[in-house]
């Protein structure tokens, strides 16, 4: 089924507007975790895809929320090369609970591992759900790999991607329904997933 209208619209303004820092939501009872050491992202079998800090704002303009994986342009050796990076909001991260923070890293690097960085930034947002459901399936299958006892994990995951979808993205003026709309989708694409059969 093709998201409506709307939704798309909605997505578009989501992943564009800044974010609630999530220390400012005291209400939440939000704690600080602390940041986990990212899960290694290796490519190809032997490319590593480096993890780095940046703000909520410098995410949020590569195109993600929490954290972003991003093919940018540095300078080395007096030139300019192209690297594929995994930027996360240094800000937020560590006020989420471990199993979401791992899902994360390995949500963004199951972008560079699917080729996701290949598309065409105006071709992304037609293939939103695409794109990020074939990520988070990747992330979740190998979370499950890792895992006895997976099946309570990726509730937990599920879970607290809810809260922290919902504390941390602001809805548009009037929106909130179409906010959570959004949020159960992803998570209704997520049960689809592989990861989730037994
Ligand atoms: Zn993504």
């Amino acid at each position: 089924m093709k998201p409506f209208p709307l939704l798309a619209l909605t997505v578009f303004w989501l992943i564009s507007s800044a974010l609630t820092p999530l220390h400012a939501k005291e209400q939440l009872e939000i704690k600080e975790y602390g940041l986990i050491t990212p899960p290694a992202c290796i490519v190809d079998s032997n490319r590593e895809i480096k993890v780095y800090p940046g703000t909520s704002e410098q995410i949020v303009n590569f195109g993600g929320f929490l954290a972003a994986a991003g093919d940018f342009e540095v300078g080395k050796d007096g030139g300019i090369v192209h690297e594929d990076r995994i930027y996360f909001d240094e800000s937020n991260m560590p006020f989420l609970h471990p199993l979401l923070q791992e899902f994360l890293f390995r949500h963004e690097c199951a972008h560079v591992k699917l080729d996701h960085l290949d598309i065409p930034r105006t071709k992304r947002l037609g293939r939103y759900w695409d794109i990020e459901k074939g990520a988070d399936c990747q992330a979740l299958l190998e979370m499950k790999q890792d895992s006895p006892d997976f099946s309570q994990e990726a509730e937990s995951i599920l879970q607290h991607f809810n809260l922290i979808a919902n504390a941390i993205m602001p809805a548009p003026p009037g929106k909130e329904a179409v906010k959570q709309q959004f949020i159960d989708q992803r998570i209704a694409n997520m049960r689809k997933c592989n990861a989730f059969q037994s």
